[in-house]
């Protein structure tokens, strides 16, 4: 993509100078920051951090801030405790101040926001109050299958998650040591799925 246009104006003189003003301008190229684009689940990383670090300027209180946040990382992913626990973070790896004086804890804020949603009991919610007739089912109560469960059901479609196992959560409730991902925090966020309407079919 080239980085300047031509705006076709007339090069102008600037005064006293006399120097000319070239007619190309700078091209906006939107891209994603690195942080967010290192992040597999897309989160808007740099707004809900924002908010927390200025939650004054924004007239919030820091528990305001912490909701808006939590609000935030949930568009676009329900488990932001399981994550702020199992998650990588190669958000981390792609932070501009890594270089400078290490990289912004990302990954331990989000466990901090996602723990605050669960004592404050916050509800997912869902985009508009359209409900559509066509009924999807997914297969699998893994990540994968309750997010996507998540998004469909936060769009107005009734869906059902058929689950092998006796009980939802796959790699994070089968695979994951206890230690590292308490099950506790694990029911919690599923649980908040189930009540936005999805219905959950285990053992099938
Ligand atoms: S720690 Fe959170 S924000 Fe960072 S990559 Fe993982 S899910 Fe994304």
């Amino acid at each position: 993509m080239a980085l300047f246009k031509d705006v076709k104006k007339p090069i102008i003189k600037a005064a006293p100078t006399g120097a000319e003003i070239s007619p190309l301008r700078p091209v906006y190229v939107p891209k994603q920051p690195p942080c967010g684009g290192n992040c597999p689940a897309g989160a808007e990383i740099r707004t809900w951090l924002t908010a927390i670090a200025q939650h004054e300027a924004y007239g919030r209180t820091p528990e305001q801030a912490y909701e808006f946040a939590w609000s935030k990382i949930v568009e676009r992913n329900p488990f932001p405790a399981v994550c702020g626990r199992v998650c990588p973070h190669p958000c981390e790896d792609g932070c501009n101040r890594k270089e400078k004086d290490g990289a912004v804890a990302i990954n331990a804020l989000e466990r901090f926001v996602g723990d605050f949603g669960i004592q404050k009991a916050l509800k997912l919610s869902k985009l508009s109050e359209q409900k559509y007739e066509e009924r999807v089912a997914v297969v699998g109560a893994g990540p994968a299958g309750l997010s996507c469960a998540y998004q469909l059901a936060r769009r107005g479609y009734p869906v059902t998650v058929f689950e092998a196992f006796a009980k939802p959560g796959g790699m994070l409730r089968y695979g994951i040591p206890r230690y590292r991902l308490p099950l506790d925090v694990l029911d919690a966020e599923i649980q908040r799925i189930t009540e936005l309407g999805v219905e959950l079919k285990c053992n099938t």
